[in-house]
């Protein structure tokens, strides 16, 4: 399959922004031990391109070095926001997370525009639904700045996942400094849950970790039953991953799997 261009991939961001056509899926996340869902990951997509999938993980790239992710980063938290006041409407409360690059974070009005939006949906009450998604490399920025803008999310209610976690620049300083609700374990070791034993310990080590500063544990890219079950017996209470469920758009979801009420 033939990756397109740099230049092709900005092209078709500024098109579909003006457009209109981003959108979002939304990946399940569930308590291992039931396989009940317990929240959504909100996943940004943008149309094809020529006929081919466009990988978010680009997108975002592409779109932190231009600048463009300030304009992505309000659409996906405005979108969430309607979402749950929706589903708040049909006696639904269910935990959503979104995904918060750094540059977006270290914007000046962050914090006011998700203000905004919750004033806007009238879910200030509900806060504790949205989650946010940041990754390690966070921590390396101006660490004043950045408890600062996570105690004021704190105070609203929002809740602090740490993405991806293990891969990256980890200062467990700072992480001890952070209101941190959870720690998502990153893909690349649950892949290799079945062949290497260093993984495992890593794994080990996070959950143990995890557990000590009273954070919860969810563990990414679960894609058999053995990864699951590993994950259980060692510890580690949520998974999201290809074998609960793939990344769809809303309304796909919302017939089969929107069932739990979250308290
Ligand atoms: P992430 O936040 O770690 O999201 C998880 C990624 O793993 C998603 O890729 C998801 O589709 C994929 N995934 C889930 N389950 C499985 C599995 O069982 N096996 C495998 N192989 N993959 C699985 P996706 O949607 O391509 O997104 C890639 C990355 O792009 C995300 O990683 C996140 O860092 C970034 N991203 C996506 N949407 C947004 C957004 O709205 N804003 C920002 N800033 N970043 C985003
Ligand atoms: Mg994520
Ligand atoms: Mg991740």
């Amino acid at each position: 399959m033939q990756n397109h261009s740099h230049e092709e991939i900005e092209k078709h961001i500024d098109e579909s922004i003006e457009k209109e056509t981003i959108f979002l899926n939304f990946q399940p996340k569930v308590f291992i031990s039931s396989g009940l869902v317990c929240g959504y990951e909100a996943l940004l997509r943008l149309p094809l391109l020529n006929g081919m999938y466009v990988q978010p993980s680009q997108v975002i790239n592409i779109a932190e070095q231009n600048g463009k992710i300030l304009e992505i980063g309000a659409f996906v938290i405005r979108e969430v926001c309607f979402y749950i006041r929706m589903l708040d409407q049909l006696g639904i409360r269910i935990p959503i997370s979104v995904n918060v690059s750094v540059p977006q974070f270290m914007n000046r009005g962050f914090f006011e525009y998700i203000e905004s939006q919750f004033d806007f949906f009238g879910i200030r009450h509900l806060g504790y639904l949205l989650e946010i998604e940041l990754t390690e490399s966070m921590m390396i920025h101006d660490p004043e700045t950045v408890i600062s803008v996570l105690s004021k999310l704190n105070n609203l209610g929002i809740k602090l996942a740490i993405d991806d976690f293990g891969v990256g620049y980890s200062s467990l300083n700072q992480l001890k400094r952070l209101p941190v609700d959870h720690l998502k374990i990153d893909k690349s070791f649950v892949e290799n849950i079945e062949t290497s034993e260093k993984d495992r310990f890593v794994i080990k080590a996070i959950i143990s970790l995890a557990h000590e500063f009273g954070m919860t544990v969810i563990a990414e890219g679960i894609e058999n039953r053995h990864q699951a079950d590993w994950l259980l017996n060692a510890g580690c209470e949520m998974g999201q991953g290809f074998l609960f469920g793939k990344p769809k758009p809303f309304n796909e979801i919302s017939k089969t799997r929107l069932s739990i009420v979250a308290s």
